[in-house]
């Protein structure tokens, strides 16, 4: 991948112009390609333009992924109630079982912050039965034959075609 390349030379803010670009093309590209973005305004010192730029992603399309990296970083920045308060007013508009994990780890987080010796048996077990929910979901699915897996294939190892695996939008997807 281009970004990639320019990332290894050093030049994040091209890196950052080249993945802009990806949305524009396909924005089922969006989940992926979060990692190398958030590494490329990292290290350009740039944390206002990664919020900026997670906040545009939104617009065109509200998924969790994008939610949650907004989360954590609101979360490392202003505390974990700033967090919870972000995550759960974006819960009531798109709900989803990945945004409500994180949520409850968050609120196990604030209780360890509060001073509770151990969290809430409650959190625990709805944490139990989310992540229990996240291991057993599908990723994503073939829209040509209805394959599914774990990563995002080019190609489909079932029908051979190029392009037709999606990551799985809803509630329990992106
Ligand atoms: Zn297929």
């Amino acid at each position: 991948m281009l970004a990639e390349l320019e990332m290894d030379n050093g030049h994040y803010a091209r890196a950052i112009g080249r993945l802009d670009t990806i949305p524009r093309q396909d924005i089922v590209h969006i989940p992926t390609m979060l990692p190398a973005l958030r590494h490329a305004y990292l290290r350009n010192n740039d944390e206002a333009g990664f919020e900026a730029h997670l906040y545009r992603l939104l617009e065109q399309a509200p998924y969790t992924s994008i939610i949650i990296a907004l989360g954590q970083l609101v979360h490392q920045r202003d505390g974990v109630d700033k967090a919870i308060e972000l995550i759960g007013e974006r819960l009531r508009a798109v709900p989803s079982l990945g945004g409500l994990d994180y949520l409850i780890d968050l609120y196990i987080e604030s209780q360890r912050l509060s001073g509770k010796p151990s969290p809430d048996t409650r959190l625990l077990l709805l944490k139990h039965h989310t992540d229990a929910l996240l291991l057993n979901r599908t990723r994503h699915r073939c829209q040509r034959c209805g394959f599914t897996s774990d990563a995002l294939q080019w190609q489909c190892p079932s029908c051979r075609f190029w392009g037709t695996i999606k990551p799985v939008i809803g509630v329990e997807g992106e």
